[in-house]
């Protein structure tokens, strides 16, 4: 065991004081599918942005709840499109690409961190191609998180890597029960979260992993 966690934290070490961009569409997406891998960069010393890039509701709760829970990550927050509320279906196509490259230029992150190709919700589907065509402006590695939902839904994932998070478990727990608006008003639970932590666990040979897809990732 001890072994799989220095592996995983050598592969880590590697955006050690580098910029890490991590990219959800909604508020709480990136908590759930990454926040113990966010939590873990940031103790490490990487320089994290979490970018939201729309909220359909609740725009002024939702927006603080998040503010709320990158703090307890220790990553930095940035809304994309905080003037209204709106989905990203809702936003032009180039304008999110726009939006995306924008991002990638001035931040030149040696990571970016966003939604799987394969995904129940077409605004998450819209992201993660929007941080794929970024891949043509600078060499950044591409690792995509579970397929989040307040309600879960089977969808096709198969990472290939894992993120020992035994150490951060319960900051990602603390990050998401932030979300009072989406888990704690609706009689929902996040349970379903700390036992997909617990299966990538099992498949990574320690308590509580997440599990990454990996687009693109140059091991030198
Ligand atoms: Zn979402």
């Amino acid at each position: 065991m001890t072994s799989t966690v220095t592996q995983a934290a050598g592969l880590l070490s590697k955006y050690k004081e580098k910029k890490v961009l991590v990219v959800g569409a909604h508020p709480d997406d990136i908590e759930l599918g990454a926040g113990g891998t966010v939590a873990r960069l940031a103790a490490q010393g990487s320089d994290v942005k979490m970018v939201v890039v729309c909220t359909p509701n609740n725009l002024a709760k939702r927006n603080a709840e998040a503010r709320k829970a990158a703090e307890i990550l220790g990553a930095g927050i940035e809304f994309l499109f905080p003037e209204k509320e709106m989905r990203v279906e809702d936003v032009k196509t180039y304008q999110l690409i726009d939006r995306i490259d924008r991002l990638v230029r001035e931040l030149d992150p040696a990571v970016v961190i966003t939604h799987a190709a394969s995904n129940f919700h077409l605004d998450h589907v819209m992201v993660h191609k929007a941080c794929v065509g970024a891949q043509r402006l600078h060499f950044f590695d591409m690792l995509c998180f579970y397929p989040t939902s307040c309600h879960p839904v089977s969808t096709p994932f198969h990472p290939q890597a894992y993120i020992d998070i035994s150490g951060t478990i319960e900051r990602k727990m603390a990050a998401i029960n932030q979300h009072v608006t989406q888990f704690g008003c609706r009689g929902l639970t996040t349970d379903h979260y700390v036992a997909v932590a617990r299966e990538y666990g099992r498949l990574a040979g320690v308590e509580y992993a997440e599990g990454l897809e990996v687009s693109r990732l140059n091991l030198g």
